[in-house]
């Protein structure tokens, strides 16, 4: 590649052949051809200015050289290669390793500083970040601006700004500098700077070239191209020899996919792109928060809503275990109940005793006495049971004891109080056991004085009764021994259905007519368990809504984020993103959200939750519940977040970088 080898093998850097660029031309709009056949050759390491009038189709010709737009018609040759070969990622990949722009406006990306500016095409190469923070850090000193390395582009002057960009087509190499109208928008001095500079790089050996409207500027350059009515009307040629090696080392030879493999690090991008996706949720904190409410809404909700769910159904299995699953239940029904002695008789319950699926029989006489310790009156529930009564219904005693079955067959005068009974009727008396009591008159013994078993059961009238053996109650408290009702327990391993099947088939045949009832309260506690289940599922539904809402928040966040900032997009492309980076990079935005939502909404959850557990209510938090809210509020981010994404990442880089 010297001055003499001229009619060498190797190609020209740049080869333009008959190009041609057409807008509109759809839709109605007429076609207007911009560029109307353009053939030039650049080699490496030329200076050259091409000017033109305002509208002379210049920056068309850049956008093409730069490979951010395809031509409509004609070729472009780099190092020999047809461009139009390329796919996306291999023009990527040019504009990455090949090319560094330098815009008029700077096209700087507002949210970071000047050294994370000049660092971005470095990102998408993948250089490790010690090297990168070195490279920028240096490239920015040489341009002066050591000391502006944190500022961001609103805190700089034009001058610097380009100064910037100019450091960031360096950044990787800048083997080829594309500058259109890098002088346009400063002051003449700023613009001198700029331009010396530029020279410098040529005599660095870089390839430059430069756009510009104004002979002035163009003077500098070595080469001058003059564009009319996108058509090449003069060009100087080329000036002496090519210069000496670019100071960046050797430009690499040739524009192969070499590199395209080594891409950055996983770890290194996704650390990167949180990074900058936490800035831009920082920067607009307040839009963020408003869409995280949602989210957090929806994920506290869930996680609140199960955990009361969970907490009442724990309480209503707590309660039938207080009460005895395996439990059944026989009354008397119906108008012959009314009848002295009851439809359900002793001889119907010795009967059904005799099934083998039964445990114990326990008939029970019921009902409201007056019950007095010393100057004390109390109306009170009355119960005549069984001796197996506290291990029937599990319900310890803990004062004393409990009635034998000797006891009820002698009629004896005994008694045991509820653990509220006791409190009440003999207040001064910590240990009732051994007091005398009388019942309608009839003395009675206290003997014990059961647990506490309202707690349990969920029904504080538990402690408020009396109990005494059935055969002593039907005798000398309520003078007749049929029973009110019978409470049976299953025997284990039999099934309560098919016990109370039995009950009633013997029954049936007794009776003849259904005149008692049974029912079992493992049923009853079932049934109400399965109506929280339900109320569960409700509320679950509705949070699990609430999340969805929280979804469609960080979409239309997300969409108005890509409409923000497509110039950003297209600073990105044309510094060499590829798709999926700006695809990886939005997704992450979305995710970073959720996953702030979904973590806010967590801790709220569980604030939520110990502040109802400090009320009473039931809650048990569930740390499935938890994950699930979390990890749905994670994926509805990634979802929605994925539209706008694939939008972002779709969109042309020219188109892009136009839009304001
Ligand atoms: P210059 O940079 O030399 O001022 P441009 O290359 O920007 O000129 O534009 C050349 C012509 O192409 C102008 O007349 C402009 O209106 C037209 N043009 C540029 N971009 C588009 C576009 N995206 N759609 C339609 N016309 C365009
Ligand atoms: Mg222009």
């Amino acid at each position: 590649m010297s001055g003499a080898g001229e009619a060498a093998a190797a190609p020209p850097l740049i080869a333009l052949e008959n190009l041609r660029k057409r807008y509109g031309g759809r839709g109605g709009a007429p076609a207007v051809e911009v560029l109307r056949g353009v053939s030039l050759t650049i080699e490496a390491g030329e200076f050259v200015a091409i000017v033109g009038a305002s509208g002379s189709g210049k920056s068309t010709l850049m956008h093409l050289l730069g490979c951010l737009d395809r031509p409509s018609d004609g070729r472009y040759l780099f190092a020999g290669q047809d461009v139009a070969t390329l796919d996306a990622d291999a023009l990527a990949w040019l504009r990455r390793e090949a090319f560094g722009f330098v815009f008029q406006g700077y096209h700087l990306i507002a949210t970071e500083s000047a050294q994370e500016n000049v660092e971005v095409p470095a990102i998408y190469a993948g250089l490790p970040e010690a090297e990168r923070h070195a490279r920028s850090r240096a490239l920015l000193e040489r341009l002066g601006l050591g000391d502006r390395l944190d500022h961001r582009p609103h805190q700089l002057s034009g001058g610097q700004q380009q100064r910037v960009s100019i450091a960031r087509a360096l950044m990787n190499g800048g083997r080829v500098i594309l500058a259109d109208e890098p002088t346009g928008a400063l002051d003449s001095r700023s613009g001198a700077e700029v331009m010396a500079l530029l020279e410098e790089l040529a005599d660095a050996g870089h390839t430059v070239i430069v756009i510009t409207h104004d002979r002035e500027v163009a003077a500098a350059a070595r080469r001058v191209i003059e564009i009319r009515d996108g058509q090449v009307v003069a060009d100087s040629g080329r000036a002496g020899p090519p210069a000496a090696p670019a100071m960046d080392g050797p430009p690499r030879a040739g524009a192969g996919r070499g590199r395209e493999h080594q891409g950055p690090s996983l770890a290194t991008e996704l650390a990167d792109a949180c990074r900058a996706a936490w800035r831009v949720m920082w920067i607009n904190r307040f839009r963020t928060s408003l869409t995280l409410l949602g989210i957090v809404i929806g994920v506290a909700s869930v996680i609140v809503m199960l955990a009361v769910g969970l907490g009442t159904r724990q309480q209503v299995v707590a309660q039938a275990s207080a009460f005895g699953a395996n439990l059944l239940y026989m009354s008397s029904v119906g108008a012959s109940s009314r009848i002295p002695g009851r439809s359900v008789t002793l001889a119907d319950l010795q009967a059904v005793a005799e099934l083998p699926q039964l445990a114990e029989v326990l008939p029970n006489v019921t009902g409201n006495k007056v019950v007095r310790f010393g100057e004390k009156d109390l109306q009170t529930y009355v119960r005549g049971t069984g001796a197996a009564m506290p291990e029937v219904q599990n319900w310890p005693v803990r004062l004393g004891g409990f009635f034998s079955a000797e006891d009820d067959r002698d009629l004896a005068a005994v008694a045991v109080l509820g653990h509220k009974l006791a409190r009440d009727l003999l207040p001064d008396h910590p240990n009732p056991v051994g007091r005398r009591i009388l019942i309608e008159n009839v003395p009675f013994q206290v003997i014990g004085v059961m647990a506490e078993k309202g707690a349990a059961a969920g029904d504080q009238s538990y402690d408020d009764l009396l109990l005494m053996p059935f055969a002593t109650a039907g005798v000398k408290v309520f003078g007749q021994r049929e029973p009110t009702y019978t409470a049976m327990t299953v025997r284990e391993g039999a099934s309560v259905d098919a016990a109370e099947k039995a009950v009633d088939a013997v029954m049936f045949e007794r009776h003849g007519i259904r005149d008692y009832r049974i029912g079992n309260a493992a049923a009853a506690i079932a049934a109400k368990a399965k109506t929280e289940d339900t109320m569960t599922l409700l509320l679950g539904l509705i949070a699990a809504v609430s999340l969805l809402v929280g979804g469609i928040g960080v979409m239309n966040v997300m969409l108005m984020t890509v409409r923000e900032r497509t110039r950003e997009i297209g600073i990105r492309m044309a510094t060499g993103a590829r798709r999926k980076d700006i695809l990886r990079q939005f997704l992450t935005e979305a995710v970073l959200v959720s996953v702030v939502g979904g973590s806010a909404g967590v801790v709220i959850g569980l604030a939520v939750g110990g502040v109802l557990i400090a009320a009473g209510v039931p809650v048990i938090f569930s740390l499935r519940a938890i994950a699930g809210a979390f990890l749905c509020a994670t994926a509805t981010g990634l979802v929605f977040g994925f539209m706008p994404a694939r939008q972002a990442a779709g969109l042309d880089p020219v188109v892009a970088l136009s839009s304001e």
